[in-house]
């Protein structure tokens, strides 16, 4: 299928709202249209080319390409929404709600939500174990409020050592991918699950010497590195989710400024979207996003509810 290769490219191949959605369309569908409900999935339907709309003979319902992906309800067509995949998959500092509201000429309100749900399609919804020689390393992200207002002393405290920073886990297998998700605090009790969930049994873990990790040495070859004196020993190090915990910095200060913490992890998944994806090409990349729209919604009001 026909990709854009630049985002010149993608303009002018979806700058016509119907084109646009029939691009969507064959992405999502190929060649067979199929009922998107999830108790359904009949694929007799009847195109109602006139509304844009199909028929389920089967639940007798009718459905949109937007149905049952993170585009359903939205007003928005996709002369504005497929340019805004491409954006967020191809530019790797990420993009902020006044540059994509400036860029579509939508409000940055607008421009805000569908960013939200961009990065909801990125989410890497996976079982699979990471495996082989994994790095697992926390880092502590923000704290410093967007306007006067309470410090970081005067905000929630979220664990021990947090000072009022949300604090991340992330993995990193030597030669594979990156996984990174917001924890409450660095207590055993809650790093230990998380590495039985995220690490095959068996497999080499390499942490820095924070107390919490030591009895993963019960499940895993378990070498720490302790950073008060050495960075590197030989294989022992965790420089390589340190490099994305560097990406990640940047990216924050640089474009997002000071996502609030109960965003952070909309803000990680986009992250690691576009990280484990760096070797490729932007055009299958904003394929992936596009295609990994699909099965995922999330209302306005489930977005703002977490702001009261
Ligand atoms: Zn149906």
């Amino acid at each position: 299928m026909e990709q854009p290769r630049t985002l010149l490219e993608a303009v002018r191949m979806f700058k016509d709202p119907a084109t646009a959605e029939d691009y969507f369309a064959r992405l999502r569908w190929r060649a067979v249209v199929a009922c998107p409900r999830t108790d359904c999935g009949s694929v007799s339907v009847a195109h109602l080319p006139k509304y844009r709309r199909w028929y389920c003979n089967d639940c007798k319902r009718q459905f949109s390409v937007k149905t049952g992906t993170i585009f359903e309800e939205s007003p928005i067509g996709f002369d504005k929404w497929l340019p805004a995949l491409w954006m967020l998959s191809a530019d790797r500092n990420g993009i902020s709600s006044c540059e994509l509201a400036r860029a579509l000429g939508v409000t940055q309100k607008t421009a805000w939500f569908m960013l939200h749900r961009i990065r909801l399609a990125m989410e890497t919804g996976t079982f699979t174990k990471l495996f082989g020689e994994v790095e697992i390393d926390e880092a502590y992200i923000g704290g410093k409020p967007r306007h006067r207002g309470p410090g970081p002393t005067g905000t929630k405290s979220q664990g021990p050592r947090s000072g009022g920073k949300a604090i991340v886990l992330g993995f990193r297998q030597r030669g594979g991918h990156v996984r990174a998700m917001v924890i409450d605090n660095v207590r055993r009790t809650t790093l230990l699950p998380k590495i039985r969930e995220h690490v095959v049994p068996g497999s080499i873990v390499y942490t820095d010497s924070l107390s919490a990790y030591y009895d993963a040495r019960e499940l895993y070859s378990h070498f720490t590195v302790n950073h008060a004196y050495e960075y590197v020993r030989g294989n022992v190090h965790t420089n390589t989710i340190e490099s994305f915990w560097s990406v990640l910095r940047r990216t924050l200060r640089g474009t997002y400024v000071a996502p609030r913490p109960w965003h952070l992890q909309r803000y990680l998944d986009e992250q690691i979207f576009r990280f484990n994806r760096r070797d490729e090409k932007d055009g299958p990349r904003f394929v992936q996003t596009a295609k990994a729209s699909e099965g995922k919604r999330i209302t306005y009001k489930q977005l703002i509810a977490r702001q009261r």
